[in-house]
């Protein structure tokens, strides 16, 4: 809807003139306001019958009893975590403060348009929130027509204050996050940004309890291979199915005079335990490979946008001249669930036993591209291989991409066969 759409739904809600609202909106709108909480502030300014009269205050709850669907409310809470981002709405830069806060009913995310002074610990009463969904919990939005007030009361909460984290514990969505962290590796990268070309670093995190990947956007001395550093107001974001540390222009990063010890094997989960988790970054899985799926061996890609194509034609973009490129996707199975493992050009060369060049020559002589796959076929199905890599989960299943496939040490496929060898001699 056209901002013009809403102007006019309002005044035929609130029995005012259009013009005005229209023009009342125009200037919420160009203070970066969301229109959803323009509207609402609206509705109050005019006295929306709707929601109690005249303006009223919304009424106390308890956070726990703050549903979706509410339209605003007011809390009494204990402030978690204060995160400070930058984000960018209707082309603009606009500086939100977000987090976590609590009562003794439960906990819930906040976002701030405004700076509100909030720090974790305090308690404040929180009139006239707005209230919106996110991924299908209630969020608490604090705007212009919110007020904040300091209140001197301990409430008996059940969470943690301050945003100090272990990087296992981490998920996309948290914000305010404190972490003390080494670099384990780190490149610069120049990306097409919204004012044109960006460096920014990324790279991976460790400390004793997980690996995670990390983007600095605004980089800064000191991150760097090799240090230890505390990282305070980070923010969590998904990032192939992982949670992925981000840091802006508020993060602020400090060197640690002790050393972060990180975590160097990956953690070793089931494979149940892995997909239940909605993606893992580097973890480790043992399995059977239980067959090997269509697109493995020698495949062809698209030059533009490296997919995998069919009969020289990408999806986006049609009719292409496809370069040749090794992979192999093989199901792996635990016993208690099963993932496709996606090996890329060189662990596929290694399961092989040779690379691209010696991949078109075999299917050159057989006049067949699929001796190829055949011939991973025949390495792996049946095998017990202990994987390491990342895995994401989408609505197509679970895929792993691997950084190390190694036959396990103790495979009950060699186990027999060792076995029969000795029944034969
Ligand atoms: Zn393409």
């Amino acid at each position: 809807m056209e901002l013009d759409d809403h102007a006019e739904e309002l005044a035929s809600d609130l029995g005012v003139d259009k013009e005005e609202v229209k023009s009342d909106l125009e200037n919420l709108v160009s203070y970066s306001v969301p229109m959803d909480e323009a509207k609402q502030s609206l509705r109050r300014k005019y006295g929306d019958g709707s929601s109690g009269g005249g303006g009223g205050a919304p009424p106390a709850v308890d956070l726990a009893d703050v549903d979706p669907d509410d339209s605003n409310v007011t809390v009494t809470v204990t402030v978690l975590t204060v995160g400070k981002r930058p984000i960018y709405y209707r082309g603009e830069e606009h500086v939100i403060f977000e987090g976590r806060i609590a009562d003794e009913s439960g906990e819930l995310s906040y976002t701030a348009w405004e700076d509100f002074d909030l720090e974790p610990g305090e308690t404040v009463r929180v009139g006239n929130a707005g209230v919106r969904e996110w991924e299908g919990e209630a969020e608490l939005n604090l705007g212009e027509s919110t007020d904040v007030e300091r209140v001197d009361e301990r409430l008996d909460i059940d969470a943690e204050i301050g945003g100090n984290a272990r990087l296992a514990d981490l998920s996309p969505g948290d914000r305010g996050v404190n972490v003390e962290v080494s670099v384990i590796e780190c490149e610069g990268k120049t990306i097409d940004g919204r004012d044109g070309e960006t460096e920014i670093l990324s790279g991976t995190l460790a400390d004793e309890s997980a690996r995670l990947p990390f983007t600095d956007w605004e980089p800064r001395d000191g991150v760097e291979e090799g240090a230890s550093l505390r990282i305070e107001n980070a923010y969590v974001r998904e990032f192939r199915g992982v949670p992925s540390v981000n840091l802006s222009e508020f993060s602020t990063v400090e060197p640690l005079s002790t050393p972060v010890e990180a975590r160097e094997e990956p953690e070793r989960l089931t494979i149940r335990e892995a997909v239940d988790r909605g993606g893992a970054y580097d973890v480790a899985l043992v399995g059977n490979v239980l067959a090997i799926r269509d697109g493995s061996g020698l495949i062809e890609r698209c030059p533009e946008c490296g997919r995998v194509i069919q009969k020289g034609q990408c999806r986006s973009h049609g009719e292409v001249d496809g370069e040749d490129d090794l992979r192999t996707k093989a199901i792996l199975d635990d016993g208690t669930g099963t993932v496709t493992v996606v090996l890329d050009d060189d662990l596929t060369a290694q399961v092989y036993g040779g690379g691209l060049e010696d991949a078109k020559d075999h299917a050159r002589d057989a006049m067949d591209q699929s001796v190829v796959a055949d011939s991973i076929r025949e390495a792996v199905v049946g095998h017990e291989y202990r994987v390491r890599g990342s895995l994401s989960v989408d609505e197509y299943g679970a895929n792993l991409d691997a950084t190390d496939f190694e036959r396990s040490e103790d495979d009950p496929a060699d186990r027999a066969a060792d076995l029969l060898a000795e029944v034969d001699g």
